[in-house]
């Protein structure tokens, strides 16, 4: 196994399926069977869910809103998120528990690091709701924070797309992709895979980022295990 503990960094957008708005209920089944196949292979997973779905707290601004309430519908937004992806998961028969930054103790568990960390011993799936608890922060940063606080391996974030191109690959057939690249390309560069706080963030404490595509069946199994499946940043 190349991982052991992986963080899975999931947009909210993936959770609408062919819809426009809200939660797909037949993306959650397949997001939950294949956390399923991984939960088998003893993978211990944090995962981290973003609110696009929902809500985005610079919509909101974009609207006339003060930016930092905004970011805190848009945070709510991820709790949401998160309840649904732990119903998805138990319906299974897989332990999960959401902990959120922003608490809400009828609700969720708060965010305690040690507690997280004995969860994950404990094979029970943690997802971190409420991104970092702060506004003007995104999900990608928090799932970088989250992923060092708890000692990941690596962070697996699901795209759409195999891996980073050179070019738009839904746009361009003949766009290649890059079976590794280093974070300092992709600062210099600006290829868009999380946002550059993130990046930065992973880069400083040495974590690797795996770009892959989570709507491929099985893609998620072959991540762990090694497989060349999407593009390997490291420093
Ligand atoms: N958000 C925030 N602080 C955080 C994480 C998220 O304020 O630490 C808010 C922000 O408004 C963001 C929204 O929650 O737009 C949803 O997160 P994100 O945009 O990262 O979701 P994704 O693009 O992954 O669906």
């Amino acid at each position: 196994m190349k991982f052991k503990r992986v963080l899975l960094k999931i947009s909210g957008e993936a959770l609408m399926g062919e819809g426009s708005y809200g939660i797909s209920p037949e993306v959650i089944r397949f997001l939950s069977q294949e956390i399923q196949a991984l939960y088998n292979l003893k993978i211990e997973l944090g995962l981290v869910v973003g609110a696009g779905n929902i809500f985005r707290g610079v919509a909101g601004a974009a609207s006339g809103m003060d930016r930092s309430s905004a970011d805190n519908m848009g945070m709510l937004g991820t709790v949401m998120n998160s309840l649904a992806v732990q119903d998805g998961l138990e319906s299974l028969g897989i332990p999960a528990k959401v902990m959120s930054a922003i608490t809400m103790l009828n609700v969720c568990e708060p965010y305690e690091r040690l507690k997280a960390i004995e969860h994950l011993e404990r094979k029970r799936i943690v997802i971190f709701a409420a991104g970092t608890g702060n506004p003007y922060f995104t999900t990608d940063t928090a799932a970088v924070l989250r992923a060092l606080e708890i000692k990941a391996d690596v962070i697996m974030k699901a795209t759409r797309v195999d891996g980073v191109y050179d070019r738009d690959p839904e746009k361009d057939p003949g766009a290649i992709r890059y079976h590794t690249l280093t974070f300092s390309t992709v600062l210099r560069d600006d290829l868009r895979i999380m946002d550059a706080a993130g990046i930065s963030l992973a880069r400083d404490n040495d974590l690797p980022i795996f770009v892959f595509n989570m709507t491929e069946p099985g893609n998620i199994v072959r991540a762990v295990i090694g497989e060349d499946v999407g593009t390997l940043i490291t420093n």
